[in-house]
């Protein structure tokens, strides 16, 4: 079990040109080595400056293709052996989640989830022309949202949903999220298919359930099956764009936003205590505190977790800035 925790800073938006940039990267003792470090001032204190290490930092320039090389791909092969991966994308509203893990529509603006798909489905190519055939690979795609801790299936078209979402069930130690729709996908093509229009049902239900998307968890599940004569051996990978870590109690707080906030809090809050967990190798992770982590079973087999830490670089973010910090400095 292993995890990394890396940050990431977004480049100013056009509306944001004219202000302070207040989040930097820097490298270790300053020399010329990839930056680990981001550096900000302290919000009561502006001569001082905190600083938090992390296993790596993409800096504002850094492209989609970057961070995929860095931390995605090599995680691509262990998948193949079995190994589960879990990569994650934390931060406020607007720090550039949903850009890192979908991204926009050009090649180069793709995210890490099409970059992984289009891997994988390179890798199963390989996996079947190495073993000349003795080997069969298939993928099958699952895509839910957790919104005020129910779960609501993606590849369902809206109206279809109950209010109240699936329900999820203990199945041989294993949680199983029951009546949760597996598409078998065979191509990126297909999944390019399938992800634009599961993300259109997530917006259009949104508005129904005056639900903002930034409000839930999006969950993406690659299930990978690999068959020969005699072994069948299944990993998963899963792409967490996360609901957005802001204060809620700073933000409009009738009862049906504090009834989400704390949905959102509470399944965080325990999110950042599996990865404090695994990173410290302890040998109890509460993962079964939330559903989110409950369903991912956080931590339970010897997976591996990245935990991308995205954050906007100006003053107008400054607070929740230094609490997303805070959040990733306990999982060290
Ligand atoms: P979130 O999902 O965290 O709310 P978004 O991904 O929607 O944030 O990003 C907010 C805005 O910033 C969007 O307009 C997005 O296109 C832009 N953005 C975020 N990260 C980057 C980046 N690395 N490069 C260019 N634009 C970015
Ligand atoms: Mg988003």
């Amino acid at each position: 079990m292993s995890v990394r925790v890396v940050a990431r800073i977004r480049p100013l938006l056009k509306q944001e040109l004219d202000k302070d940039t207040i989040v930097t990267a820097e490298s270790p003792a300053g020399n010329d080595a990839a930056p680990t470090v981001i550096r900000m001032p302290n919000p009561k204190n502006e001569n001082e400056f905190f600083s938090f290490q992390f296993s790596s930092v993409y800096e504002q320039e850094a492209t989609q293709q970057q961070l995929f090389d860095g931390e995605v791909s090599p995680t691509v092969k262990h998948l193949f052996k079995g190994i589960d991966v879990q990569i994650f994308a934390y931060g406020v509203t607007g720090t550039g989640k949903t850009h890192t893990m979908r991204g926009g529509k050009s090649l180069a603006d793709r995210g890490v989830i099409p970059r992984l798909l289009s891997n994988i489905y390179r890798r199963c190519r390989k996996v079947e022309k190495d073993t000349a055939g003795a080997t069969q690979v298939e993928v099958a795609l699952s895509y839910y949202e957790i919104y005020c801790d129910r779960v609501y299936d993606l590849f369902e078209p809206p109206e279809k949903r109950t209010p109240s979402g699936l329900p999820i069930r203990d199945n041989g130690g294993k949680t199983v999220v029951v009546g949760l729709t597996e598409k078998p996908c065979t191509s990126l093509k297909e999944f390019e298919h399938l992800y634009d229009q599961a993300n259109i049902n997530r917006s259009t239900s949104s508005t129904k359930l005056n639900a903002h998307s930034s409000r839930s968890h999006a969950i993406l599940c690659v299930k990978i099956t690999q068959t020969t004569e005699d072994t069948v051996r299944v990993s998963r990978a899963s792409a967490i764009d996360l609901a957005g870590s802001e204060d809620n109690r700073r933000t409009e707080n009738n009862k049906e936003r504090l009834v989400e906030s704390s949905a959102i809090n509470k399944s965080l809050f325990v999110l950042a205590q599996c990865v404090e967990a695994i990173s410290k190798k302890q040998s109890r992770i509460p993962y079964r505190e939330s559903k989110m982590t409950r369903i991912l079973s956080l931590g339970q087999n010897n997976g591996l977790t990245i935990m991308i830490l995205n954050l906007a670089p100006v003053r107008s973010y400054h607070l929740d800035t230094l609490s997303s910090l805070n959040f990733a400095n306990r999982t060290k």
